[in-house]
């Protein structure tokens, strides 16, 4: 579902060149959870903003659902960079959902699930609707479908987030550290969300901190550092026995 291959990506140039991602790969098959860890600045966001297209790459490919993202090869196997507008159409079949969680403030709940498919896909109000009222109650908040977000907890907030990635029927879901700007109190109820959607069959990247969630949910864990994966496998291997010294002096700082 989703390969990238020797991916690079440098920002700025010159003498103000940083390197932030140095030769990633990694693999995530159709219906799996894979949680990538690691410290703060080792190019997680970063690597999930590539895999998106927020960020150009500068090197290497990102494949998802079958699609190299943002080029087409010609026969004389020449990259080619794709117009904005097949970017764009490449991106709407990805969902993202951030640390923090952006809503329309203008709008209610169910407003907000509803944008995406009418502005962009061109979907009628009322077929719009019907499925973000369907997404509202997957995510447990049917009752506060008329609130606008600052009548929401955030987590709640960050629920009704989730509910408008779904509504544009993404491949592959995207996370990074959903919980981690959430009151304790509030971790459980979006985790619970992202484990009923990882149940459902979703395709899932999630940068989380929450180990609990990694070893419940995940089928492979990642550890980056410093623009490189170090070391990947089952969360039982990687959690409980983890073979590089970066991954462990990790682990033991957030254990
Ligand atoms: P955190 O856990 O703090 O969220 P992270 O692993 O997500 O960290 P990134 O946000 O991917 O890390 O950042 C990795 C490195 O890339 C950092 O050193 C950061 O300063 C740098 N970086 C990120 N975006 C840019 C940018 N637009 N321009 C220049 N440098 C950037
Ligand atoms: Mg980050």
């Amino acid at each position: 579902m989703v390969s990238v291959r020797a991916v690079h990506k440098v920002f700025g140039h010159g003498h103000d060149a940083v390197h932030v991602l140095k030769g990633v790969d990694l693999d995530v098959a159709r219906g799996e959870v894979t949680v990538i860890l690691g410290p703060s600045g080792s190019g997680k966001s970063t690597l999930l903003r590539c895999i998106n297209e927020l960020e150009e790459i500068t090197g290497g490919s990102v494949v998802v659902g079958g699609d190299l993202m943002g080029y087409r090869k010609d026969a004389n196997g020449t990259l080619h960079r794709l117009h904005p507008k097949a970017v764009a159409k490449q991106r709407s079949r990805i969902g993202m959902v951030f640390q923090r969680f952006h809503l329309f403030p203008h709008m209610t709940a169910l407003e907000n699930i509803m944008e995406a498919p009418v502005q962009v896909r061109g979907l009628s109000k009322r077929a719009a609707k019907k499925r973000a009222m369907e997404l509202i109650e997957r995510v447990g908040l049917s009752d506060r479908m008329d609130h606008y977000p600052a009548q929401l907890s955030g987590g709640q907030q960050q629920r009704v987030a989730i509910a408008r990635a779904l509504a544009m029927d993404p491949e592959l879901m995207l996370f990074d550290e959903p919980t981690s700007a959430l009151d304790p109190e509030l971790v459980g109820e979006v985790l619970s969300v992202m484990q009923d959607l990882a149940r459902s069959g979703m395709t899932m990247i999630v940068v989380t901190h929450e180990i609990g969630f990694a070893r419940e949910v995940a089928d492979h864990v990642v550890f980056m550092d410093d623009g490189v994966i170090v070391e990947s496998g089952p969360p039982s291997a990687v959690l409980d026995d983890p073979q590089e010294q970066r991954t462990q002096d990790f682990l033991a700082h957030v254990l």
